[in-house]
């Protein structure tokens, strides 16, 4: 009687025995329908065998196994399987995860892609490499097997024409290339870029803005060997591709590839242990890659490939800091930054005003008697929205009017403190009213379609200076646009987490970046009280390398990640006390096997210690060698599973966190 070893989207780290009387091996892989917990459940079959330790009168049957599409290959599952052990998490909601939920519902797409003719693929305008780029792409063509290439070259730097010609190779060779990308936002002027190049290729996108029927052809076009290219935010990494022989990650170094709920997986490097996997190249491109990465370029794991050159002709940007001491603001703008704004409305060119907090005021506060505005659910504070006269938080979106008064003193006289992008938008319209000014943030852009509005009136000429947040600083391409103003960016030199440093540079980089892209010279001017601060002494220089060494050194001395590697484990519970002895509970629970190699730091409230009313702490672990951390950590969780929560607490083990 062929047993099913089934595994369930459900948070139990197992998985499930149902008799399947007609079962064959070619099941595994293969979705059924079971029955659990006095429902029908859909599942994946990983093992097809012959006994099974439970009681062969308690084992139920299968009602169905689901056989209308090609099973999930071995090497896919197997991926699972490493993400499952790797970042400790069950492996049914791995696999659930993986799916497309219109799959993981035991349905189909109802249309589905018709089967593309073989090779009718049209390379349409490819440009001619300059040596650089020739050199880059001949060593990713002669990659023998699996090799990591990091590819670092400032934005313009042709990285995009290297990555085109590479899937070409591959796609002549009759190979199907996997490029992965940080931003949902930036999927479709890529698309449109890969498919113009490549007629009459089949192209999927894949990302979370993609319907459920869609998304589940998509898969089922990777899965049946159609889709030629797949190109997608983190979660296309799970995509099935037989013929799989490219992986591209494109700014690498971006924080949104990796997840921070449920599976907390870095699709960069799920990424590079597919390609472990698999024996195939990979490519990770950066104008300013993660320190990880760089670190493993410099000691030779990984084959450090440059372009230290733009493509086109221009110049990079002149990056030149205000120095604020000095220079007086007014209305936090510098007479400086004003006048160059004031000279490029002269010239009927673009600038971009960089500042990354959103909304009028960081705070609303009573200078009577020292209220401010604060989240009642979090420990952070309301935000001043003054487009839409409201409080907001910005951790869990609370909302309250904006008070006449003060609540505690009866004060009229209520302050905004510090400056958002709203307060800069009516500052520069007030300096100068014949600018036309465009607000860019998560406000101003709060769905997809506002966001393709915001960016045709850039394109058509329809702005003068711009203000952003960070959702300006990525892979835009603003031909008119040459002057980049940086204000209110030193808040982050400070910071205590330490991959601050790291995250300022990239973005001060590649915000730095959209200046000057056409026929025009650009200019970075960054506002500071500390124009000597290595940063942006590395910025005026577009030393990357200058400005990564020193951080190395830095978190060598430290024992910092790259050289030791942390999984944090979280705890959230009505009361911090509860948090925290639970942590302490893991903790002491953990201390006799995590043995020399492993350090335990002591449980720790963490730095947004309350949200949504509950209130969270963390507690670090830390070891110089990955497989005793991994070795430490799966032998943990089984012990953390076993203890008792209760009180509403949950927890959750995040292995290379990145934010602290
Ligand atoms: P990156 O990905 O490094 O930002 P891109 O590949 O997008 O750089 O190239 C930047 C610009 O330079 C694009 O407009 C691209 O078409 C152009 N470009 C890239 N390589 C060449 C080349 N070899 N000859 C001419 N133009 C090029
Ligand atoms: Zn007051
Ligand atoms: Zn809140």
């Amino acid at each position: 009687m062929p047993i099913a070893r089934v595994a369930l989207d459900v948070p139990l780290a197992m998985l499930f025995d149902y008799r399947v009387d007609d079962a064959v091996p070619d099941d595994i892989g293969r979705r059924a329908i079971v029955p659990f917990a006095g429902a029908a459940k859909v599942g994946l079959i990983l093992d097809i065998a012959a006994a099974t330790d439970l009681d062969p009168g308690k084992l139920k049957a299968a009602e169905a196994v689901l056989r209308d599409m090609p099973a999930l290959p071995a090497d896919w599952l197997a991926l699972c399987e490493f993400c499952a052990r790797y970042y400790q998490y069950p492996l049914g909601q791995v696999i659930g995860f993986a799916l497309p939920p219109l799959l993981r519902r035991g349905k189909l797409p109802k249309r589905r892609t018709a089967r593309r003719g073989d090779g009718d693929i049209e390379i349409r305008e490819p440009k001619t490499l300059n040596a650089d780029q020739e050199a880059c792409l001949a060593a990713i063509a002669a990659a023998d097997g699996f090799q990591v290439f990091l590819l670092h070259g400032v934005t313009g730097s042709g990285k995009t024409e290297v990555y085109l010609r590479s899937i070409e190779n591959v796609l002549a060779a009759g190979g199907q290339a996997l490029m992965l990308v940080p931003e949902i936002a930036l999927t479709p002027q890529l698309e449109a870029r890969v498919s113009e190049r490549f007629h009459g290729a089949h192209v999927v996108s894949a990302h979370s803005g993609v319907a459920d029927a869609a998304r589940a052809s998509g898969f089922l076009d990777g899965l049946e060997g159609r889709a030629d290219i797949v190109l997608g935010t983190r979660l296309s990494v799970f995509m099935p591709l037989p013929r799989l022989k490219l992986i591209v990650a494109d700014e690498e170094h971006d924080a949104s590839f990796k997840q921070q709920d449920g599976l907390r997986y870095s699709a960069r490097d799920v990424a590079v242990f597919r390609a472990k996997q698999l024996g195939i190249p990979i490519v990770l491109g950066s104008a300013t890659p993660s320190l990880e990465t760089f670190h493993h370029a410099k000691s030779g794991r990984y084959r450090m490939l440059e372009l230290p050159n733009r493509a086109t002709a221009q110049a990079l940007p002149k990056v030149r800091t205000v120095d604020t001491r000095k220079e007086k603001l007014q209305d936090g703008l510098s007479a400086i930054l004003l006048a160059a704004l004031a000279d490029r409305l002269e010239r009927g060119e673009q600038s971009l005003v960089f500042l990354n907090r959103r909304g009028y005021a960081p705070v609303l506060a009573c200078p009577a008697c020292g209220w401010i505005s604060h989240c009642r659910r979090c420990s952070a504070n309301l935000v001043l929205h003054l487009a839409d006269k409201r409080l907001r938080c910005h951790h869990c979106g609370l909302e309250a009017s904006i008070p006449r008064a003060c609540p505690d003193c009866g004060n009229l006289d209520l302050h905004p403190f510090g400056r958002g992008t709203q307060r800069l938008e009516s500052t520069l319209s007030e300096r100068l009213p014949t600018a036309r000014i465009l607000r860019i943030d998560r406000d101003s852009a709060s769905t997809p379609k506002k966001w393709q509005a915001l960016l045709a009136t850039i394109h058509t000429g329809g702005a003068d200076i711009l203000i952003g947040t960070q959702m300006m600083a990525k892979g835009h391409d603003f031909p008119r646009l040459t002057l980049v103003g940086v204000v209110g960016a030193d808040a982050a030199l400070f910071a205590a987490d330490f991959r601050a440093p790291e995250r300022l540079f990239a973005q001060l980089m590649q915000v730095g970046g959209r200046s000057g892209r056409a026929d025009l010279p650009g200019e970075v001017l960054i506002q500071t009280e500390y124009p000597e601060h290595p940063i942006y002494r590395a910025l005026a220089g577009h030393d990357y390398a200058a400005f990564a060494t020193a951080q190395l050194e830095e978190r060598h001395a430290a024992g910092f990640p790259p050289f030791s590697f942390q999984a944090l484990l979280r705890a959230e519970a009505k009361t911090m006390e509860r948090s925290l002895s639970f942590l302490a509970e893991a903790r002491e629970k953990a201390e006799a096997s995590a043995g020399e190699h492993v350090l335990l730091y002591d449980p720790v409230p963490m730095r947004l210690s309350r949200l949504m009313n509950l209130e969270r702490a963390q507690l670090l672990v830390e070891s110089a060698s990955r497989p005793a951390l991994q070795e430490f950590l799966t032998a943990w969780i089984e012990v953390l599973r076993g203890l008792k929560t209760g009180h509403g607490l949950r927890w959750h083990l995040d292995v290379d966190p990145l934010e602290f």
